[in-house]
């Protein structure tokens, strides 16, 4: 593959560590940095023996690089990449291509896409996962926007991309904001990964008792089958580590228990809503994380209603029934975030493939696991398929797991123990599956006080009653 030379604007975490997985394929890369004496520690610690070259104003920058410029911005979302765009234009010329890698908002992506065509540059919105070790290793790519952009940096982004055994974990993924809405509903799914996990633990701590030790091995365990990925691993790794300030017993048990989040995940809420698609399990994930944080509240509602906290299940000697749950809730989350995929594709236009989206999430970020080729096999066959749940592939799976999944819940209900996820998955398929919804009553309450009629399913029409 012919070498190259790219810009690469923003040496923060992940700046920093993409240009040198770039260079590191053997191209050359052009680094500015909004703060320079960023940019030249940058180039102290990196430079010698690689091709770097330091650049301290945005028109040295473009004046670098060699026509169709290619730019990649790694800043923060938001009106940082509106300044950097801005700042860089003047110097810029038609048929230049700017990729954004940060998080941005897929509307955001698709504002810029318009304006920017306007103006004969050719944008990319690319969505990268897999934290900074991905960054410089070999990351998850997903770029959307400009057709001509991606054809041109195609041989650079499956240099830089993460291997899988399926191939390079990078592919166009549509026009507009496409790349930078598949990266948002994959972080909202790594959300729900995250939380499943953590409910599992919590069973199997609290529920079952399990020690730290023995908790280790079962994460262990599970990550040589189904449930094989990224996240599951770690886990078994968290829970073998000891405290690193002195303390007796495991570093997770002095963790403050307020999970944090950035905003990716609610996004992916937000456009649920937007799209009128379902994902309950991932708005659960999310709504948990904003449910740990008041932990003053919390300990008050411990102390006013005070549960025990020592839980016996009870017969269970197996965790078996645990790992069930955790993958029938998975997979009911995937089936989740991939019609939200599906249906925002269908409306504005952008042509997802969606074997394709669980391809590239094979390797390199973070929710990769073994599963996603099942997922991807699922699409191949069934493109069409309203849900991935109920595929020829996922619904004997899921058959197979219902009655040790309800078990598990109602057992984490009756102690007490909060599973949101799990619980929200289990009721949106029971949801699917129940031939009569109470969805009738609705209808007749939304006749009865607002006259919004209803349908019958005896007759054709729309019906209005006086109800009194
Ligand atoms: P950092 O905070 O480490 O770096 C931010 C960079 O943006 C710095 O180079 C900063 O320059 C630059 N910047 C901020 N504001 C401006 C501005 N107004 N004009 C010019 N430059 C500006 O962020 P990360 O590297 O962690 O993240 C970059 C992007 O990648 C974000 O969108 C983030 O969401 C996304 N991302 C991050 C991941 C992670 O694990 N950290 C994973 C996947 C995506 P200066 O040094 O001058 O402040």
């Amino acid at each position: 593959m012919a070498d190259r030379t790219v810009g690469l604007v923003g040496l923060g975490v992940m700046g920093a560590n993409l240009a040198r997985n770039i260079e590191s394929r053997g191209h050359e890369v052009c680094v500015y940095n909004r703060t320079t004496e960023t940019m030249r520690r940058f180039l102290r610690e990196h430079a010698e023996g690689h091709r770097f070259r330091g650049m301290e104003t945005l028109e040295e920058l473009a004046a670098a690089l060699p026509s169709p410029r290619a730019i990649i911005l790694m800043v923060n979302a938001g009106p940082p990449v509106d300044a950097v765009i801005d700042a860089l234009l003047p110097f810029l010329s038609p048929g230049d291509i700017l990729v954004d890698g940060g998080n941005s908002n897929y509307q955001d992506t698709e504002a810029r896409c318009a304006r920017l065509s306007g103006k004969g540059i050719e944008y990319l919105g690319m969505g990268v996962s897999g934290g900074e070790e991905g960054a410089l290793r070999g990351p998850s790519l997903m770029p959307g926007g400009s057709r001509q952009a991606y054809d041109h940096l195609e041989p650079v982004l499956r240099s830089i991309a993460a291997e899988a055994d399926t191939g390079p974990c990078v592919a166009y993924v549509g026009p507009g904001g496409a790349g930078h809405f598949i990266k948002m509903v994959h972080n909202g799914i790594e959300y729900a990964d995250m939380q499943l996990i953590a409910e599992a633990y919590d069973m199997l701590r609290r529920g079952y008792g399990l020690e730290p030790q023995r908790l280790a091995e079962v994460f262990s365990e599970w990550n040589s089958g189904e449930l094989e990925s990224y996240l599951i691993e770690i886990t078994a790794d968290i829970l073998r580590t000891e405290d690193d300030q002195g303390r007796e017993g495991l570093l997770l048990d002095y963790i403050l228990d307020e999970a944090g989040q950035k905003g990716t995940g609610r996004w992916t809420t937000k456009a649920s809503m937007d799209f009128a698609v379902p994902t309950p399990t991932i708005t659960a994930a999310v709504d948990a994380r904003a449910l740990s944080s008041p932990k003053e509240l919390r300990t008050h509602a411990f102390n006013l209603l005070p549960y025990r906290d020592e839980i016996e299940f009870g017969s269970h000697e197996t965790t078996s029934q645990v790992r069930e749950a955790l993958y029938a809730s998975k997979i009911c989350s995937y089936a989740q975030g991939f019609a939200l995929i599906a249906k925002a594709s269908e409306e504005m236009n952008w042509g997802i493939d969606l074997a394709e989206t669980a391809r590239i999430w094979k390797s390199g970020c973070i929710i990769r696991a073994r599963f996603l080729d099942d997922v991807s096999a699922a699409y191949r066959i069934e493109p069409k398929t309203p849900n991935l749940a109920l595929t020829d592939r996922f619904v004997g799976e899921i058959a197979s797991r219902i009655d040790s999944w309800t078990e598990v819940v109602v057992a984490a209900m009756r102690a007490g123990i909060p599973v949101p996820a799990m619980a929200a998955s289990l009721t949106y398929l029971n949801s699917l599956r129940t031939r009569r919804l109470p969805a009738n009553l609705i209808q007749a309450q939304r006749d009865y006080f607002g006259a919004h009629t209803y349908k019958r399913i005896d007759r054709e029409g729309d019906f209005h009653t006086q109800w009194y």
